[in-house]
């Protein structure tokens, strides 16, 4: 079997990657650097120059052989290399009539743990929201504990605020419902020790990203120095990467993101190097279906996969795309037992969903500095 064809396509907020063969099978990946599709497209035109005529079967060789050829290795590259191991375990999985959790080495789970997002702009809406989510059947929350604009406020005020919302998420939903934080990178390093202090009593699941991540150091200084568990790690982009986050001892759970950290064939390398340090795999999800799709088959068997993003799995809007869509019930996502990664696109769908530009926006404190 020979790659014959590739296409990218820029698809609502998500880039996908179409894989064609000579033997008429056809994978499907998505890129994961979702702040620069135009950029990641522009990428696989030109890695496409490498993977034509190649066996789509051998993914670990080409992973090495492109990776390793000049050494000049980023974000945008691995996105696209990403994209591109995606759709080829999808042909694998389609040639051989098997899910790709069964190449993966077969289920370990039957279906996937999701969290549902909990939003407000006042107190009584975050703990309304909550209530809602866990009405839904959802057991694992996660909130970023800030009001809009919060920006401008006083340090002092933030973290006064942050404690009020989770104690009301808290009292909505009971002690026995799981509550993650996601930080958002939008605190400073005395900040992020100062609240981290005062929510040590409300039971969090994790603290996501309080730092941006270019200081692993930064943040293994702050799991030092606070009582909850640090999950980090979506914007990380390799194997060397995420081991330096594991050896540093910051994370409690590491968070690669299957579209931008390598694919299958590098990040079940990192679920394994996590493994082996007892910490968990908490994948990063964005995207459309075909990530819901590609994860799902990853959680499923991956032994320390924890948790992920339900990103409306059965609602999603880009369900209108794809011949299968995942379902989701009491919070958890079914493992589909279709070829590939369980389901394909229909492409004379695509243009009904625009490509939707991200912007560079910027966010400012009150005296008019970037603030994160
Ligand atoms: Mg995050």
């Amino acid at each position: 079997m020979r790659i014959e064809r590739i296409q990218p396509f820029l698809v609502g907020r998500s880039l996908l990657v179409r894989v064609y063969t000579d033997e008429g099978i056809v994978g499907t990946g998505e890129a994961g650097l979702w702040a620069h599709h135009p950029t990641v497209y522009r990428a696989v035109e030109e890695l496409s120059a490498y993977y034509l005529g190649k066996d789509p079967t051998r993914m670990e060789h080409h992973f090495q052989v492109v990776s390793r050829n000049t050494h000049f290795m980023g974000s945008v590259l691995s996105a696209a290399m990403s994209a591109m191991d995606i759709a080829m375990w999808d042909i694998l999985g389609k040639a051989v009539n098997k899910p790709v959790h069964a190449l993966l080495g077969g289920k370990v789970r039957d279906k996937v743990r999701v969290f549902a997002n909990v939003f407000g702009a006042t107190l009584d809406e975050f703990a309304e929201s909550a209530r809602q989510q866990v009405a839904k059947g959802f057991t694992s929350l996660r909130t970023t504990p800030m009001f809009r604009d919060f920006e401008k406020e006083t340090p002092t005020k933030v973290i006064k605020d942050a404690v009020a919302i989770v104690g009301a998420i808290r009292e909505a939903v009971g002690d026995e419902v799981d509550l993650g934080l996601e930080i958002h990178r939008n605190l400073t390093l005395n900040q992020a020790i100062l609240l981290a202090q005062e929510l040590a009593p409300y039971r969090i699941l994790y603290y996501e990203d309080p730092l941006p991540p270019e200081s692993i150091e930064a943040i293994a200084y702050i799991a030092r120095h606070v009582d909850l568990p640090i999950a980090a790690g979506e914007r990380s982009y390799n194997l060397q990467q995420f081991k330096t986050w594991i050896d540093s001892q910051a994370v409690a759970m590491v968070r690669p993101n299957l579209s931008l950290a390598g694919g299958f064939t590098q990040v079940k390398k990192i679920a394994a190097l996590a493994e082996a340090a007892f910490v968990g795999v908490f994948p990063h999800l964005m995207g459309s279906p075909v990530n819901i799709a590609a994860y799902t088959q990853f959680a499923a068997a991956t032994p320390n996969f924890v948790l992920m993003e339900s990103f409306n799995a059965d609602t999603h809007p880009l369900n209108a795309i794809v011949d299968r869509p995942l379902t989701l019930e009491g919070g958890y996502i079914t493992v589909p037992e279709g070829p590939g990664i369980g389901l394909d696109i229909d492409e004379s769908q695509l243009e009904r969903f625009p490509y939707i530009e991200m912007g560079i926006r910027g966010n400012f404190a009150a005296d008019g500095s970037v603030a994160h």
